[in-house]
């Protein structure tokens, strides 16, 4: 491969530079929006344990009910035992003695359906918070999977675009010296995607400090790449190329 200038060198540094803005913002694109994408799964995925956790409430009341309506009709079965055996009492003591009993099973009776109704409301309050949570997470899975998708789509697209400006890259890096590109790459890594600017007036189009004239005169020679001394960017005469 025939050497080519520094100047021509340059120029070639400033076309790739072009292509490497774009290649950095697509970069970016690629890291930022699948983690968007997750935080809406999180996002997600909670409400989904949200509302397990409504179900096994709902669950654990019913069985609780349940529980109690056993005892209920154990209860009643008592009491039903216990009338039959009032007209079997011989003395009015024991008679009296009964009914006591059975007035006391009454008024257990009463507190465990006083018990099971409550049971029933709380039911109905945790069910109509679980309706309303199923409502609300078919909506999060739903703009869940959209944004997935547009984001999939998107991630493609980018792939494909990054391909053709890496073609584009690979086209013209041949013309620049391995040690100058590696140079170029490094700053380009470090310095958010912008390796080489013009010098505006008498300041760096990277950092915007000033570029004193010796340093200028260094460029306008040719001779090696020369760097900003505040920001490391390559720099470069805009007239001169
Ligand atoms: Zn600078």
């Amino acid at each position: 491969m025939p050497e080519v200038s520094i100047k021509d060198q340059i120029k070639k540094l400033v076309d790739l530079q072009t292509i490497d803005a774009e290649i950095y913002l697509y970069k970016r694109d690629l890291r930022e929006k699948p983690l968007y994408v997750e935080e809406l799964k999180k996002r997600y995925e909670d409400k989904k344990a949200g509302l397990k956790a409504l179900e096994e409430k709902a669950k654990a009341i019913q069985v609780n009910r349940k529980a109690q309506e056993l005892e209920l009709q154990t209860k009643e079965g008592d009491i039903v035992k216990a009338n039959a055996q009032l007209s079997l009492l011989k003395t009015n003591k024991e008679y009296q003695a009964k009914l006591t009993e059975i007035q006391s099973m009454k008024a257990d009776k009463s507190v465990i359906e006083e018990k099971i109704l409550v049971f029933y409301d709380e039911s109905d309050a945790v069910n109509a918070d679980i309706e309303k949570e199923r409502k609300f997470l078919a909506e999060e899975e739903q703009k869940y999977l959209t944004q997935k998708k547009e984001v999939d789509d998107s991630v493609k697209e980018i792939e494909e675009k990054l391909k053709v400006l890496n073609l584009k890259r690979s086209q013209i890096t041949p013309d620049i010296s391995k040690s100058n590109l590696s140079r170029y790459e490094r700053v380009l890594e470090n310095k958010d995607g912008l390796a080489i600017v013009p010098v505006n007036g008498n300041s760096c189009g990277g950092c915007f400090m000033s570029v004193p004239d010796q340093v200028i005169n260094e460029i306008k020679m040719h001779e090696r790449l020369v760097l900003c001394e505040m920001c490391s960017r390559v720099l470069y005469l805009a007239d001169d190329l």
